[in-house]
């Protein structure tokens, strides 16, 4: 019997009720008093209130399903089967309560229970941090794991540079030898490497140490657990799916992109990762906008901007040249009710918001490609092998192009690009930005002024970098 997204999500739920923890609803993408954060990234930044002791929860045994947002993975997405820009952690947390024993335990329980999720126990294997022998010896005695299925790894210290810290424990489930094909090119190929073959699928973090401003670690008063479990590959793994999108949280939206593209999904390796992008950026945006973001010229909203302006062009990629992202809105609603009502709650305000900004890009667009296969043709014709740096700032700077997809059009077209050259001019960008700045009078003035300024004329402003850098790397 196979199991849909959403009974997975709420048998991780139940088990952990059953276990006496509280069952916290998602938050908000949208940090609340938190402006360390751009998004909450994962379950435990929900959390933070506890751990930080400002608010005594009811329970000290927490459990979620926490919608999240990583930036820093968007270059993966598509290209690897497990990495999205929005994902669902399932965490449990102790505060103050429960530790190692009981949270290793259960996960194992969770994992391979016959009454749970069912996972032959010899397909999973763990990571640990070198020096905490008791979860080494809690994995080894007391759950009676084989030796080599419990791999240390250095990095296995979870440490934001002050305040809780800790080591963590990583479960990893091994997909098998057919997916060494598409983990063949990587250096991770190993139990407790990252990789298709060997698929993250939950950490274990123990919070037990204060790191100080000084750069010592003492013991905290109390030890705290945090964990994270992507649903979206446990789902890959309880659906046989080759990757994450082959699953129900991601076919019916592909299928939409199917019927609106009239291209087939799986008829051609670089189409395919069109299909991913487009699937996953969809699902941020929509999300990203129910709960109050808008796609604008800074932070949040800029982010919002470039992962539109991506799935638009991936959506050229399958040769759809008009607005086409607003109607998947319903279909990632209906995929996503039961657990998270508010998408398709709000699905005519998002659509109309998606729609608008697609239609605003799709004029600027088409100038611009226009452009840019002029210069790529001409640079063909004189036997030019580079795409000049100028020519790929002048795109990000005046069309808006996401740099990395001005790069992948020239190297589909055979032609190396200046990298130098374009940071030569991003730096330079920079500087004027600064020097503006400092002529502001205050960021009220800078702000009011971002406002009136068009798509076709965009202001590339410091804050702007910073948001696009965590973009792009
Ligand atoms: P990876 O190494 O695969 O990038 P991570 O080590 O950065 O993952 P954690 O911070 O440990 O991830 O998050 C806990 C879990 O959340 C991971 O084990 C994984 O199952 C899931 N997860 C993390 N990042 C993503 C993502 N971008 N897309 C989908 N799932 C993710
Ligand atoms: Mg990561
Ligand atoms: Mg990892
Ligand atoms: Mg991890």
């Amino acid at each position: 019997k196979q199991l849909t997204s959403a009974q997975v999500r709420q048998m991780y739920l139940d088990f952990f009720k059953s276990k006496g923890h509280m069952i916290e609803p998602s938050a908000s993408l949208v940090p609340v008093n938190d402006p360390s954060l751009l998004w909450i990234n994962s379950g435990v930044a929900t959390m933070k209130k506890y751990f930080d002791g400002s608010v005594t929860p009811e329970n000290p045994r927490i459990a979620n399903a926490q919608k999240s947002i990583r930036t820093n993975d968007i270059e993966n997405v598509g290209k690897t089967a497990r990495h999205h820009t929005m994902f669902e952690m399932l965490g449990n947390f102790s505060i103050g309560d429960y530790f190692k024993k009981e949270a290793i335990e259960w996960a194992w329980e969770f994992l391979t229970s016959p009454e749970w999720i069912g996972f032959d126990p010899d397909k999973l294997y763990v990571t640990v941090y070198p020096e905490d022998a008791e979860a080494k010896r809690i994995w080894l005695e007391e759950i009676g794991l084989p030796t080599d299925h419990v791999v240390e790894v250095a990095d296995n210290f979870w440490d934001l540079g002050v305040g809780p810290s800790g080591p963590d424990s990583e479960i990893f489930y091994d997909r098998g030898e057919s997916f060494n094909d598409l983990a063949e090119d990587d250096p991770e190929n190993y139990p407790g490497g990252e990789n298709e073959r060997y698929l993250e699928i939950w950490n274990l973090v123990f919070s037990e140490f204060n790191h100080k401003p000084d750069n010592t670690y003492e013991p905290l008063p109390h030890q705290n657990i945090d964990t994270g479990m992507g649903l979206e590959r446990m789902v890959s793994i309880i659906q046989d799916a080759p990757t994450n999108f082959e699953t129900d949280l991601f076919l019916p939206i592909i299928a939409k992109v199917e019927e609106l593209s009239g291209k087939k999904y799986g008829s051609d390796k670089l189409m395919d990762v069109s299909f991913k992008v487009i699937a996953d950026h969809i699902r941020s945006l929509a999300f990203a906008i129910g709960d109050g973001a808008l796609p604008s010229n800074e932070g949040r909203g800029y982010v919002l901007r470039r992962l539109l302006r991506r799935a638009v062009m991936h959506g050229k990629k399958l040769g759809v040249n008009e607005a086409f992202l607003y109607k998947l809105v319903p279909i990632v609603g209906e995929v996503m009710v039961s657990y998270y009502p508010e998408v398709l709650q709000q699905k005519d305000f998002i659509q109309k918001v998606v729609r608008n900004e697609e239609e605003r890009f799709h004029e600027t667009i088409n100038e611009g490609l226009t452009m840019l296969n002029d210069v790529l043709a001409d640079l063909k014709a004189k036997n030019e092998t580079t795409l000049d740096g100028k020519v790929i700032f002048k795109l990000y700077d005046t069309f808006g192009f996401p740099v990395e997809l001005t790069e992948e059009v020239a190297e589909d077209e055979g032609l190396k690009v200046d990298h130098e050259g374009f940071e030569v001019e991003m730096q330079a960008q920079k500087e004027r930005a600064r020097a503006a700045r400092s002529t502001e009078t205050s960021m009220g003035v800078q702000t009011a002024l971002l406002g009136d300024i068009k798509v076709q004329s965009e202001f590339v402003g410091y804050d702007h970098l910073e948001v696009e850098s965590q973009l792009l790397t």
